[in-house]
C-alpha cells in the first residue's frame, strides 16, 4: 500500500502482488462535511417507527442480495480467497434479520410504571447516538465492517464507517447497495483512507466501534477518552485450547484444524495455543500433523484448497519473524512451513504445527494471525488452565474434555469472554450468545447477542408527578 501526494491510496493484490487498485481519501473538511450530512439525517430517522427503519434494513438486504456476485467478486479480490467470503456475504444477510427482529423489542412502546413512591411515576425512553463511528480492519473487511453498522442504525443512529485500506475494494459495490435504497444514504456512508482517516473519524463521531489491533485500539481509546465519548473496541488475541485426557481427539483435532487454520489463521479468534494434558500428548501431535498436512493450499486457482494467502504483506513479515524466532529458540515444525512462501506474488503459509514451544517465544505471547498452531503438554488441569491464562488477551478459547460438564467447569476459570466446549473457534460462526472481551482483548458491553443494541442508546427517564398536592419535602 502507498499513499500519494494527491490523497489516492494504491493496493496491492493479495494473490499477484501486484498493484492494481487505487482510491482517493476524503480531505478533513470533506470528511466533517460528510458527518454533518450524516447527523442531519439523522434527526428523521430516529424519529422514524422501528417498522419503518426496519422495512428500510429489509430493502437493504434486497440490495446486497442483488449484488452479492459483484461483492463477492471485489471481496475475493481484496482478500485472495473464496469460501470465507461467501460466508461472510450470507451472514450479513441473516445478521440483517436477526438485528431487525431483535430491535422490534427494544422499541416497544414506552410504559409508565408506578414508582416506590405512589405519587411519582416513571417512564423509560431510549436515545439513540446521533452518529456513530465504525473503524473496522481487513480479515473479514464486508462483515467487521456491518457488525456493529446494522445494530447502530435500527437503533436510530446515522453511521460513518471506515473500512480498512487494506481491503478497499468492496466499498463501491457496498455503496451502490445504500444509493439503491431511500433514505439510507441520509444516514450511511463508507469512507475510505488509512489510520489518518481513522483518526479523523473519532474526532467527528458520538460514540465509536473500533475493531483491529491492540496497538491502534490504545490510540483510539486515548482519543475517544480526550473528547469525552464511548468507545467500544475489539482487539487482538491469542486464543488458548486445552484439551483433557478423556477427550475425543478425533474430534478435537479435526475442530481445532480448523480453529487454528481457517482464513489461514487470520481471525481474531483463532486458536494460537493449544494446551493437551501430557498422557495423550504424543496421540494428539500425531493426528493433528496427519491431518494439517493433507490441508491443501488455494492456489493456483482460488478454490483448488482450503488456505488461502496471507491477505497483508505486513502480516506476512509478522509471521514469519515468529516462525525464525520461534525455530531459532529450538522450536520443531511436524509439519508446515518455515516460512511464508511466494506463489505467483501471493505469500502463503501451509498450516503448521510447532512442539517443543515455550513462553520465552512470541509464538506464544504475541499475536500472529496465521495458520500455526504451537502445541504444549501439561501435566495437571490446574497447569493446563494456568498456561492458558498466561497471556495479557482474553478474547475466547476452547475445552475439549471427556463430558461436557467437565469442559465447561475448566472454561469457567479460563480469562477470556467465549468458551466454545468440544468445539473450536465457534463465535465466528455464532453471534447470538452475549460476551465481553476480557483483558486487552478489549473494552466495552458485548457487539454479540440481542442486549448489544443498547450500546447505541442512552437511557432516558422522565419522573411523573401525577397529583397537585406539594410534594413532603418541598420547603412550603
Ligand atoms: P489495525 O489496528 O492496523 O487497523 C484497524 C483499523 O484501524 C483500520 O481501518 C485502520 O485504517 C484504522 N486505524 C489505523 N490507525 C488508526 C488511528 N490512529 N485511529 C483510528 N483508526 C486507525 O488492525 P488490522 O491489521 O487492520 O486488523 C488486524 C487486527 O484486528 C488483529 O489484531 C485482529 O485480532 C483484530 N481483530 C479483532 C477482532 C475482534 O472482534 N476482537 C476482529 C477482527 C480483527
Amino acid at each position: 500500500m502507498a499513499t500519494s501526494e494527491q490523497n489516492t491510496i494504491s493496493v496491492r493484490n493479495p494473490r499477484t502482488g501486484q498493484t492494481d487498485y487505487t482510491f482517493f481519501v476524503p480531505s478533513a473538511t470533506a470528511l466533517n462535511h460528510t458527518c454533518t450530512q450524516l447527523r442531519a439525517g439523522q434527526v428523521g430517522w430516529a424519529k422514524c417507527s422501528i417498522d419503518d427503519r426496519i422495512a428500510v434494513m429489509q430493502q437493504w438486504k434486497t440490495e446486497v442480495e442483488n449484488h452479492k456476485t459483484e461483492l463477492v467478486e471485489a471481496l475475493c479480490a481484496d482478500t485472495g480467497r473464496q469460501w470465507e467470503t461467501l460466508l461472510e456475504a450470507d451472514i450479513v444477510a441473516s445478521s440483517i434479520d436477526r438485528w431487525c427482529s431483535i430491535s422490534k423489542a427494544f422499541f416497544a412502546t414506552p410504559i409508565r410504571k408506578a414508582s416506590s413512591i405512589p405519587f411519582l411515576e416513571i417512564q423509560q425512553d431510549l436515545v439513540p447516538y446521533p452518529l456513530v463511528g465504525v473503524i473496522s480492519p481487513w480479515n473479514f473487511p464486508l462483515l467487521l465492517s456491518l457488525i456493529d453498522t446494522i445494530p447502530a442504525l435500527l437503533a436510530g443512529c446515522a453511521v460513518v464507517v471506515k473500512p480498512s485500506e487494506v481491503t478497499p475494494r468492496f466499498v463501491e459495490v457496498i455503496n451502490k447497495t445504500i444509493a439503491a435504497v431511500p433514505f439510507l444514504g441520509s444516514v450511511l456512508a463508507y469512507v475510505q483512507g488509512a489510520g489518518h482517516t481513522g483518526a479523523e473519524i473519532v474526532n467527528n463521531v458520538d460514540l465509536v466501534c473500533f475493531t483491529g489491533s491492540t496497538a491502534t485500539g490504545r490510540k483510539v481509546y486515548q482519543a475517544a477518552c480526550d473528547r469525552f465519548i464511548p468507545v467500544f473496541l475489539e482487539l487482538g488475541g491469542k486464543d488458548a485450547a486445552i484439551v483433557l485426557a478423556g477427550a475425543d481427539l478425533q474430534l478435537a483435532t479435526s475442530a481445532l484444524l480448523w480453529g487454528s487454520t481457517a482464513n489461514a489463521g487470520q481471525s481474531c479468534l483463532s486458536v494460537e495455543r493449544i494446551y493437551v494434558q501430557s498422557t495423550i500428548y504424543e496421540e494428539f501431535v500425531e493426528l493433528l500433523t496427519q491431518k494439517a498436512s493433507a490441508v491443501s493450499l488455494a492456489f493456483p486457482a482460488m478454490n483448488d484448497g482450503k488456505i488461502g494467502p496471507i491477505i497483508s504483506d505486513k502480516q506476512v513479515t509478522i509471521i514469519d519473524d515468529h516462525l525464525r524466532d520461534a525455530l531459532e529458540k529450538g522450536a520443531k515444525i511436524t509439519t508446515g512451513s518455515t516460512q511464508c512462501q511466494n506463489l505467483g506474488g501471493g505469500y502463503y503459509c501451509r498450516p503448521t504445527v510447532l512442539t517443543n514451544v515455550n513462553d520465552s517465544m512470541k509464538i506464544m505471547t504475541e499475536e500472529t494471525f496465521g495458520p500455526l498452531m504451537p502445541v504444549v503438554a501439561f501435566d495437571t488441569i490446574s497447569d493446563g488452565i494456568a498456561l492458558a491464562n498466561s497471556t495479557v488477551y482474553g478474547l475466547s478459547g476452547a475445552v475439549f474434555a471427556q463430558t461436557t460438564a467437565q469442559a465447561i467447569e475448566v472454561g469457567q476459570q479460563m480469562h477470556c469472554g467465549a468458551v466454545s466446549i468440544n468445539d473450536a473457534a465457534l463465535t465466528a460462526i455464532m453471534h447470538e450468545g452475549e460476551k465481553n472481551s476480557f483483558k486487552m482483548s478489549g473494552i466495552g458491553g458485548t457487539r454479540m447477542g440481542p442486549s448489544a443494541i443498547k450500546r447505541f442508546m442512552r437511557q432516558k427517564v422522565f419522573l411523573i408527578k401525577n397529583n397537585t398536592a406539594p410534594d413532603p419535602w418541598h420547603f412550603a
